[in-house]
């Protein structure tokens, strides 16, 4: 209905610009948007003038008059180990979340890590994963000793299928890892039936997801474990440092235990002076970092706010470009954090000009965007791994024939989303105001109506 109406419009606009070639008062074709605006100006990356100039705002966000005070203090204090800021930062973490309990730690991958282990993962032990997902996810399966078990992409809300999960269930597969992939939420509710059903652990990789909500719940509450990211990109931005979240008191004791050297924290207690007890490593934050990390959570539920209502608005805006396919949200979903804004490109409706001229020729128009991801399920990093000392004892030679795994774990249509149609535009933008999202607009639009001339071009 929408696409006939802009086809509408482009076609009496294309009489109109003709009308007006004949007149000689154009030299360049002049098409209508479906706003009416004209877009058909010769674009940037031919030449043209770009649709924006306007520096888009930047991140992380340092505001003097709140931020300062307490990193300064801090830092004049001499106190720079784990102490009172630490624990007022996790206290704080846990109640925004909406968990019992949260532990801080270096970064989101030894969130995830640690999680791992102390839920008793490791090796011989199946994980399912997404393979839309940034490395780290992988990364920390791999660092137990566990084998990856990749499950296909739902492309049209760019998260794990839950309905394919099953199917990859074996007698080996112990966890699952929902990763709210871009900020928007993962099925939970179905994911934690499964779990439940086949008796799994479930570490949600929250990562890209702080203030992300499935019925009013947080994300990172729904699991046995959740686990975030505070690395400078993220929404909530402290430079480094992660989080593991959970009500599971005795689990939350050993990764406390765990993050400092498996010393006794809590329920995790021995004979008197019998020193470490359990394996551990170091991965506390320092009271520096969890000063900078309380002044940005302040911001973190407008910010997010924002960043839903200038989504919606673009989404709702995008949709009516032929070629534009917006994310979906599930049904259940109440926000999410658009740590990215996705939509699919497909290159038919765009006269067949390429992903990667159209990301060109948008960022000549002043709009930054990012095809994104490559499939994780098909890099070098995995026979890697399988052909490591550990891995070859732990594992048979069939379990790691590289070429069995692939098979085992072939996703198409992530490899699809991966390779021609996905595109980002990146949490920052979502910080602007309406205007500029017309900006976006105007320049996808702009494209649209010079794919042809482009495609010729470049
Ligand atoms: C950033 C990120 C991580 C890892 O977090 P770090 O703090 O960078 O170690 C894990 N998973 C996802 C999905 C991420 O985006």
């Amino acid at each position: 209905m929408e696409n006939k109406k802009l086809r509408e419009k482009s076609r009496r606009a294309f009489i109109k610009s003709t009308g007006m070639l004949a007149a000689g008062a154009l030299i360049a074709p002049s098409v209508l948007s479906a706003a009416g605006r004209a877009v058909a100006k010769t674009p940037a990356v031919v030449g043209g003038a770009p649709v924006r100039t306007k520096a888009w705002p930047t991140w992380p966000i340092w505001n003097k008059e709140t931020d300062e005070k307490l990193v300064v203090d801090d830092l004049r204090s001499g106190v720079w180990s784990r102490a009172s800021l630490v624990t007022q930062f996790e206290q704080e973490w846990a109640s925004y979340v909406g968990t019992k309990r949260c532990l801080s730690v270096v970064n989101g991958t030894n969130a995830l890590i640690a999680s791992l282990l102390q839920m008793g993962i490791g090796g011989g032990d199946e994980v399912i994963v997404p393979p839309y997902t940034f490395i780290a996810t992988v990364a920390a399966v791999l660092a137990t000793g566990a084998m990856p078990v990749f499950v296909d992409t739902d492309v049209s809300t760019w998260q794990i299928d839950a309905s394919k999960i099953e199917a990859k269930i074996t007698s080996k597969t112990r966890a699952i890892i929902p990763v709210h992939i871009l900020g928007l939420p993962a099925d939970m509710v179905t994911i934690m039936a499964i779990a439940k059903k086949h008796d799994l652990v479930v570490i949600e990789d929250a990562c890209q997801a702080h203030g992300a909500e499935i019925g009013g719940r947080r994300v990172g509450s729904f699991g046995h474990a959740g686990c975030f990211s505070f690395q400078n990109s993220k929404n909530l931005a402290i430079g480094e440092g992660g989080a593991i979240n959970s009500d599971d008191e005795k689990f939350m004791d050993k990764c406390y235990s765990y993050h400092n050297y498996g010393n006794p924290y809590g329920s995790v207690v021995g004979q008197v002076s019998a020193g470490t007890l359990i394996p551990g490593t170091k991965l506390r934050l320092t009271e520096y970092q969890a000063a900078i990390g309380l002044g940005q959570l302040k911001r973190l539920a407008v910010e997010t706010d924002k960043r839903n209502v200038n989504a919606a608005y673009l989404r709702s805006r995008i949709s009516k470009i032929p070629g534009v396919i917006p994310y979906h949200l599930y049904d259940n979903v109440t926000k999410a954090a658009f740590h990215l804004f996705p939509f699919r490109y497909d290159k038919s409706g765009f006269k067949g000009l390429p992903r990667a001229t159209f990301i060109k020729a948008m960022e000549a128009e002043g709009i930054p965007c990012s095809e994104g991801y490559s499939p994780l399920n098909k890099m070098p990093y995995l026979q890697q791994a399988f052909e490591s000392k550990n891995y070859r004892k732990m594992y048979t030679a069939a379990e790691l024939d590289i070429n069995t795994f692939n098979e085992r774990n072939v996703c198409p249509l992530n490899d699809k989303l991966c390779n021609e149609e996905a595109i980002w535009f990146y949490q920052s933008m979502l910080l602007a105001d309406k205007p500029d999202m017309d900006d976006i607009v105007n320049a996808i639009e702009k494209i649209h109506a010079n794919a042809d001339r482009l495609n010729k071009k470049i």
